[in-house]
């Protein structure tokens, strides 16, 4: 992985802020975007923008190919046994609310239903449970960030109705056994949706491997555009769930007395879907993939590395998440300093992090913390940034401390 050439790739990097070059470390939050995929965009826009599905016309008809052509390649990046299990979103948030809005309305009693969560979800993995109807059952997690799996195994009861846990913490970076966690859930007949927001862009992902019912992620998170996600669920259990939303498309047959539905996976994307931003999303793909998942997650993980130790140099340190399988994240405290100053500090230097709670309250509430500053590295972040980013900090630890 030549580090130059894919930075060359991304025009956002040259760009300064308050005169210093951008060291962008807010990658959990969304990743820059490559010149191809801006320009998949663009080029879409140019020269093919029609409504899909439904023309007769050429343009629609190219345009719906193209559209066809990504929902296939999703399906070999994550090795789903069909296409028409890839449904297109607009993001983690929407699809992890279509599953829970539908997979409720099916299988719920309305009496007493429990959703076990990790207690380190992100709120997207929280509160569409919680509309849903649901009771959350919480697996609580070491001080390293490790899911407690005993625990876990005595959560189930004849009221769990699904298992929905994120696949890397957004928070704290752990990686969690997703696999042995399927494992124990399927033993008592409960399915289980994975959150792979942070997880698609760091890990090589496999959901037959892994075993799970549903997976969620976003495009953004994956130098793909903004406005457009995944959700993959397993063809028998859609099959048996209702539309989330009505409309364009997701029809077979409508009357003033009875609609029937159309076959999946248009049932489930109702309206004219985001064309451009699924078509950025394969060319994101199709980046990610030349680059290499292996090569990607051995670059992180050094760059990882390298952080975490220089970070540790720094008196007054508090990292949140030691796990034994973390990836991408480093969250943390320096003295008593507040985590937006450290934040605003940090950014007059030209480096972007992350402060507060990261849409991850339960998380601060484990630890009676009010925040972190969350600093999250990407495939085009090099150990000179992290050599900045270090020294910045010092530089801050002084003048806060
Ligand atoms: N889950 C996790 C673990 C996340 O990190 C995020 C984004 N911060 C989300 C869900 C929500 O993703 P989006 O805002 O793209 O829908």
């Amino acid at each position: 992985m030549e580090i130059e050439h894919i930075r060359n790739q991304f025009p956002i990097l040259d760009e300064k802020v308050h005169g210093r070059p951008l060291v962008y470390l807010d990658n959990a939050a969304t990743t820059q975007k490559p010149l191809r995929v801006i320009e998949a965009v663009s080029g879409y826009y140019k020269t093919l923008n029609a409504n899909i599905h439904r023309g007769a016309h050429h343009l629609a008809a190219v345009a719906t190919e193209r559209y066809e052509a990504v929902r296939r390649q999703v399906q070999q990046l994550i090795g789903a046994r069909h296409s028409h299990e890839i449904v297109f979103t607009r993001g983690t948030t929407e699809g992890i609310n279509l599953v829970a809005s539908s997979f409720a309305r099916r299988y719920f009693s309305g009496d007493g239903d429990e959703v076990i969560v990790s207690g380190m979800e992100h709120h997207s993995n929280i509160v569409p449970w919680q509309l849903a109807g649901a009771r959350l059952r919480p697996i609580p997690f070491s001080d390293s960030g490790v899911l407690d799996l005993e625990a876990y195994g005595h959560l189930f009861s004849d009221k769990t109705r699904l298992v929905a846990v994120n696949h890397v913490s957004n928070t704290l970076g752990t990686v969690n056994p997703v696999r042995q966690m399927v494992d124990i859930a399927h033993a008592h007949g409960v399915p289980v949706l994975v959150d792979g927001a942070q997880a698609i862009s760091h890990l090589a992902v496999d959901v037959q491997a892994l075993g799970c019912d549903f997976y969620c992620f976003s495009g953004h998170k994956m130098y793909a555009p903004m406005g457009v996600g995944v959700m993959y669920g397993r063809e028998e259990l859609l099959d048996q769930m209702p539309p989330y939303q009505g409309g364009g498309e997701m029809i077979s047959e409508v009357t003033f007395e009875r609609t029937t539905y159309n076959q999946l996976p248009f049932k489930f994307e109702a309206g004219t879907p985001s064309v451009g931003d699924v078509i950025g999303l394969g060319e994101a793909i199709a980046f990610m993939q030349e680059v290499g998942l292996d090569a990607i997650a051995a670059h992180e993980e050094a760059l990882l590395r390298h952080a975490t130790d220089a970070l540790l140099q720094l008196p007054g340190i508090r990292l949140f998440g030691t796990a034994p399988q973390k990836t991408s994240v480093l969250s943390f405290l320096i003295g008593d300093a507040h985590p937006y100053d450290v934040g605003t500090l940090l950014d007059q230097l030209g480096i972007a992090v992350r402060t507060g709670h990261h849409c991850t309250q339960p998380v601060m509430d484990r630890y009676g913390i009010p925040g972190t500053v969350r600093a999250s590295f990407a495939l085009y972040n090099t150990p000179a940034e992290v050599d900045t980013f270090a020294t910045a900090l010092e530089k801050v630890s002084a003048m806060l401390m």
